[in-house]
């Protein structure tokens, strides 16, 4: 709480009360604070694959250059963390640009059965490499006004999380249905779950159930959040159902009527 005070004075210059302004910056001190965790997350983020980079680097010039298995797997270490880093700051970029004001779509007319039919092969190879089975059950449904690009980064987001968050041999499914005032997209796995404490954090930035896991599948703790801002934009909505151990699903809800253009 801010508190503001001043004295009334009347024309006689005669002391007649004081006015207090009461603040309430709960709200404020809250934003603040998680401005602040953002940066010191960035830092941290951005840090560790640096001080990895360096430090393998150096090692190979100490003369580690002359062990051949060494090299080779030094120099395996210093590509996986570039990439890292490249992604962690493409996806930076990404939200950075969702959340600067006046952020446009470029909304044009989108089937998305042909959208999903678009990804799911880009990631049928992920899949395969851990003996995934995808399924995809498509309602044809009609097409929307949104941004095709966009919503294509959602679904691929999606998909690749799924395929990620899952054991070998499990199960990840697609499906498109049509309700009466907006399309869903449901995105499910039989994979390793959300525990229902976890549940209302993912879409936070850089939030992760289990950090060494997310980094090890290439994640950098963005991709929610930036699916969140994505649909928020097409004044839709996402819903999760999660059961540890037993897999997740995410239920995306996109209005028929998008009214902005
Ligand atoms: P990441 O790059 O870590 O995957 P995301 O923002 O995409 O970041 O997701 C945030 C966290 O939510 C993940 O680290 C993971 O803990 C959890 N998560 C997301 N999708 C799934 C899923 N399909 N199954 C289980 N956990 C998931």
């Amino acid at each position: 709480l801010e508190v503001l005070g001043a004295p009334i004075i009347n024309h006689e210059k005669e002391w007649k009360g004081v006015v207090l302004v009461f603040h309430d910056i709960t709200e404020l001190k809250h934003l603040e604070q998680m401005r602040k965790d953002f940066v010191a997350n960035v830092s941290h983020e951005l840090k560790t694959p640096i001080t990895s980079i360096r430090g393998f680097s150096e090692t190979l010039l100490q003369g580690a250059m002359e062990d051949e298995a060494l090299r080779e797997q030094f120099i395996n270490i210093i590509l996986k963390e570039s990439e890292r880093l490249q992604s962690l700051i493409h996806d930076l970029l990404e939200l950075s640009k969702l959340e600067k004001e006046g952020f446009h779509l470029n909304i044009e007319s989108v089937s998305l059965k042909q959208l999903i039919e678009d990804i799911v092969p880009i990631v049928e190879q992920q899949a395969k490499e851990k003996d995934i089975t995808m399924n995809q059950n498509i309602y044809e449904g009609e097409t929307i006004r949104a941004d095709s690009a966009r919503l294509k980064q959602v679904v691929m987001n999606m998909l690749t999380n799924a395929i990620n968050y899952t054991p070998q041999q499990g199960e990840v499914g697609i499906e498109l249905h049509s309700n009466d005032n907006y399309m869903e997209i449901i995105i499910k796995d039989t994979g390793i779950g959300i525990p229902e404490e976890d549940i209302p954090r993912i879409f936070e930035r850089f939030y992760r159930v289990d950090k060494a896991r997310s980094r090890n599948s290439g994640g950098t703790g963005l991709g929610l959040a930036i699916v969140k801002h994505i649909v928020e934009a097409h004044e839709g909505w996402i819903e999760v159902e999660s059961e540890y151990q037993k897999g997740t699903a995410f239920h995306i809800y996109l209005p028929k009527k998008f009214t902005k253009t």
